[in-house]
């Protein structure tokens, strides 16, 4: 799956939210997050993210490794 890391933090932008095919995005206090099994990693959403938050699991920058457990507990409570 896909996973929203540190720079959608207080993001605004919903650009993503609205061209995901599968509805998997799910807001929480200051970010979004991914469900990950609900996601079908189609990539519609990568190039709509204006600061560049998303990415594959398999390519998450290292110092935000943490925000793939992250979006996997937080996004169910969302
Ligand atoms: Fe939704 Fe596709 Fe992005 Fe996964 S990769 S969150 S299915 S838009």
């Amino acid at each position: 799956p896909h996973v929203v890391c540190q720079p959608c933090f207080d993001c605004k932008y919903t650009d993503c939210v609205v061209v995901c095919p599968v509805e998997c995005f799910y807001e929480g206090d200051k970010m979004l997050y991914i469900h990950p099994d609900e996601c079908i990693d189609c990539e519609a959403c990568v190039p709509e993210c204006p600061v560049e938050a998303i990415f594959h699991e398999d390519n998450v920058p290292e110092e935000w490794t943490s925000y793939v457990e992250m979006n996997a507990e937080k996004a169910p409570d969302c």
